[in-house]
């Protein structure tokens, strides 16, 4: 056991308290290149997801607590990034369904169930400018650190890095996929929003467990 269900509970809070400070940021990001919404959106359903934690039952187990995450989401952020981060979510809540503590092999699974129910839902691959170019990576060197039999806290460490790295990436690239694709080479010079939110939450969470 790596992470108990009080650690996923202080996650979702220290989420909740990240994207609150963080909102007009995000928010400005998004101005540049889509529609000035970001940040809002994102702080309104997390919001909401904080308020809908409080009303499950002490023994709710993790993977129900992320798929109740996952469906406010879904209903409270809408955009583009509403539905993507609600699978995201709701993917991963499914693959630990029944769990009141994960293993580092959950961890991993976490990380896959998301980036794959976000790839299918919104058709994008890494290199088209979107949350993907911060969770990807992410996600492989997690993977790849474990793997190596690499410690827990410093996998997280290199899996932080590495979403940074890839959110920093989005700059240089032309955005392929949602409102700021409509720019095409103009989006050039401008982080994506989502791959900033993305990065954040990553942080966060790697932050959260290494306490
Ligand atoms: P909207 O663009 O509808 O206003 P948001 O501003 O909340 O929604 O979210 C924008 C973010 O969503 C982008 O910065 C990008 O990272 C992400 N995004 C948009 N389309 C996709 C997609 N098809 N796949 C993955 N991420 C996407
Ligand atoms: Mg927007
Ligand atoms: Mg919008």
């Amino acid at each position: 056991m790596v992470i108990t269900k009080n650690d996923v509970l202080k996650i979702v809070d220290k989420i909740v308290e990240v994207i609150k400070e963080n909102k007009e940021y995000l928010t400005e990001l998004d101005a540049a290149i889509g529609d000035a919404d970001h940040g809002i959106n994102l702080d309104r359903g997390f919001d909401a997801v904080k308020q809908k934690l409080t009303t499950l039952p002490e023994t709710t187990d993790i993977g129900t607590i992320l798929r109740t995450i996952g469906m406010t989401l879904v209903s409270t952020v809408g955009g583009a990034s509403g539905p993507l981060y609600g699978t995201a979510f709701m993917r991963a809540g499914q693959v630990v369904q029944g769990k009141n503590e994960l293993s580092e092999e959950d961890i991993v699974k976490i990380f896959e169930a998301a980036l794959d129910g976000i790839k299918q839902r919104g058709k994008a691959e890494a290199g088209d400018k979107t949350m993907i170019d911060s969770i990807e990576p992410a996600y492989k060197a997690l993977k790849e650190s474990l793997e190596n039999n690499i410690a827990l806290p410093e996998a997280l460490n290199r899996a932080a890095n590495a979403a940074k790295e890839g959110m920093e990436y989005t700059k240089n690239i032309s955005a392929r996929k949602g409102r700021a694709s409509y720019l095409g080479e103009r989006s050039i010079g401008h982080l994506d929003p989502g791959a900033t939110s993305a990065y954040l939450m990553i942080k966060t969470f790697c932050d959260v467990v290494n306490l």
